[in-house]
């Protein structure tokens, strides 16, 4: 059955019955003029809220400058987001793409190569249960829901998986064609899952002792979500690639891959590229949203503010039978219930609220990193009840 307000867009996706007409800030607006509360950023993008000022003016003044030119040129301003994510990160060189699965693909094909580079004839890559890592075939395949799967087999081969935080299942793996181990620095769509500081801490160990590549898809829960500009950063574990995309470029499309020194060199001229990869509109784009994240304290505000919803959240369902954790860092957070809980994301929107269900039973919260005190309260306040009469209604037995 095709959604019938849009007969002509191909019926790829379940969409809730409202179509938005523009927001400011934290708060968006549909087509009978009703306000809603947005946590959800657009999974994770609006960094910076809707039509925040000074990523609109810097918007406009590029557009009207120059919006592409193609990668048969130099541009400046890449190599000026380049510089800063490296200094952020501490890691070498970036690749521009538009997208997650566009930066992820980037990251396979470099494992990929740097094992034939040495002479690897399959190379394989280590991925994770519950990853979720893109649509693409590589990255679809790399993901670890058979649900993604179905279908579209065969899949990619070389890939490897296990399940997150054993580091014995890893230790255990005895295979020379391994060449890297791949893996969200905090698994979003399977259901906000941190991988732990000593697991990150092992898997580094593990890696350098094999000569493994570390790589770290930091698409969700990159770019300042948690309070760290990279999720990474609170162990003090640094990958050898880096993905981001999503936040980057606070509702423009932007994708990257950042390397450190054991990766830097291995993809050359002629190995990899994209049309619209690093266009100066994206790139100006992600050079503001950088900028306003460093100039009004974001990084602060993630914590800040993701501290007292996670605590509030806690405190408002400390006795509520069904709800089972709460989970997450800074503004990424997990409310996980006992049942299915698809329908949430409807009952929340009804209730004013965007939100969405992860993993059938995790309600995902990303608001973005400009919400205010007050609005984490208001999430909360328009959040509990729907929970509650959830929880409250038996479910529909068939
Ligand atoms: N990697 C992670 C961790 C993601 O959460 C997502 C999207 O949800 C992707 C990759 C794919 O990104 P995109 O949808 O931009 O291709």
């Amino acid at each position: 059955m095709s959604d019938p307000t849009m007969p002509h867009v191909l019926d790829t996706y379940t969409r809730l019955p409202v179509a938005f007409t523009h927001g400011r800030g934290c708060r968006v607006w549909d087509d009978q003029g009703r306000e809603y509360l947005d946590a959800l950023a657009g999974i994770a993008v609006n960094t910076l809220g809707h039509a925040h000022p000074a990523l609109v003016a810097a918007l406009q003044d590029q557009v009207a400058k120059l919006i592409h030119v193609s990668n048969y040129y130099q541009s400046p301003l890449q190599e000026q987001l380049a510089a800063h994510l490296c200094a952020l990160s501490g890691l070498d060189a970036v690749f521009f793409c538009n997208s997650g699965l566009e930066a992820n693909e980037a990251a396979i094909k470099l494992a990929r190569k740097s094992g034939r580079d040495r002479g690897v004839a399959h190379p394989k890559l280590v991925v994770f249960e519950h990853a979720f890592h893109g649509r693409s075939h590589a990255t679809l395949s790399a993901t670890g829901n058979p649900k993604i799967h179905a279908g579209f087999e065969p899949l990619v081969p070389g890939f490897v998986r296990v399940p997150l935080d054993s580091l014995e299942a890893l230790e255990a793996l005895d295979d020379p064609e391994i060449v890297a181990v791949f893996l969200e620095t905090i698994q979003g769509e399977g259901g906000i899952r941190p991988a732990s500081t000593a697991y990150l801490q092992g898997l580094r160990a593990l890696c350098d002792a094999r000569g493994w590549l570390l790589m770290l898809d930091e698409v969700q829960c990159g770019l300042g979500r948690t309070g760290h500009w990279f999720a990474w950063q609170e162990s003090g574990v640094r990958p050898d690639v880096m993905a981001l995309a999503k936040g980057l470029g606070s509702g423009v499309p932007v994708g990257a891959i950042a390397v450190g020194p054991r990766a830097n060199g291995v993809l050359r001229r002629g190995n990899h590229g994209t049309t619209f990869g690093g266009n100066p509109l994206a790139m100006r784009a992600g050079v503001e949203t950088l900028a306003v994240i460093e100039r009004d304290g974001l990084l602060t505000n993630a914590t800040a503010r993701g501290a007292q919803l996670a605590d509030a959240l806690r405190d408002t369902f400390a006795t509520t039978a069904g709800v089972t954790d709460i989970r997450g860092r800074g503004l990424m957070v997990g409310v996980e219930l006992d049942r299915p809980c698809g329908d949430l994301a409807l009952r929340a929107l009804e209730a004013g609220l965007l939100l969405s269900v992860t993993a059938d039973r995790v309600i995902r919260l990303l608001p973005p990193l400009v919400i205010t005190a007050d609005e984490v309260d208001e999430v909360v306040a328009r959040l509990a009840p729907v929970v509650k009469t959830f929880l409250a209604t038996p479910p529909l037995t068939a």
